[in-house]
């Protein structure tokens, strides 16, 4: 039993004494004792935690989009992905932002794997982001890897700083959009995507 456990915290990666004394500090500084039995684990839980937010940091998402299908039998639609749930933190407080995106492309000659876009996504929004940012890195991401006609993107989200602090307006959220190639430019092509994303 000791075993398992000692076992367990030694795959966990290490974490270096100055990173906990900043969590303490911080503790200290909200009001609380980080020496108290509850809180004597939490340094190292939250530089965990923070690692696995943050893991964006340690991949280039377009290595998603590296593997492409040319075989599309003919199909020159729009690719759609909706209401991909995601989770971020606003790079000015380190507060959760917690939302969903629609993803769409209109295909050249060749289309990813739907999951992939997904996984851009994540691959973005698991760093310190702003919305805006968040929106265009995805939709940049896409067009310069899949070269297609089109590029939407469509995020909602709610942040922390805003519902649980500052102003406290719980419910409200924020919508952002970055559209490229033939839905920026063809006002059909825009209205048929926003309609497919439900907007
Ligand atoms: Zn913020």
């Amino acid at each position: 039993m000791a075993d398992a456990l000692a076992e367990r915290e030694a795959k966990k990666i290490p974490v270096p004494d100055e990173v906990q004394d900043a969590v303490r500090t911080l503790l200290e500084w909200a009001g609380d004792d980080p020496t108290r039995e509850g809180l004597v684990d939490t340094p190292k839980r939250v530089a965990r935690a923070w690692k696995e937010y943050c893991e964006g940091y340690g991949e280039n998402p377009a290595m998603h989009l590296a593997r492409t299908f040319e075989e599309v039998g003919g199909y020159d639609e729009l690719v759609l992905l909706k209401d991909i749930p995601f989770h971020s933190h606003c790079e000015h407080h380190m507060a959760p932002i917690i939302g969903k995106a629609s993803i769409a492309y209109m295909p050249t000659d060749k289309v990813v794997g739907i999951s992939k876009l997904a996984r851009v996504l994540h691959g973005f929004s698991r760093r310190l982001q702003v919305q805006e940012r968040l929106t265009a890195e995805v939709a940049e991401c896409i067009w310069d890897n899949l070269k297609p006609h089109g590029v939407a993107v469509v995020i909602e989200a709610s942040h922390s700083c805003m519902t649980a602090r500052g102003v406290r307006t719980p419910g409200v959220g924020m919508t952002t959009s970055r559209l490229l190639g033939c839905f920026l430019e063809d006002a059909r092509s825009r209205k048929e995507v926003m309609s497919l994303m439900g907007y």
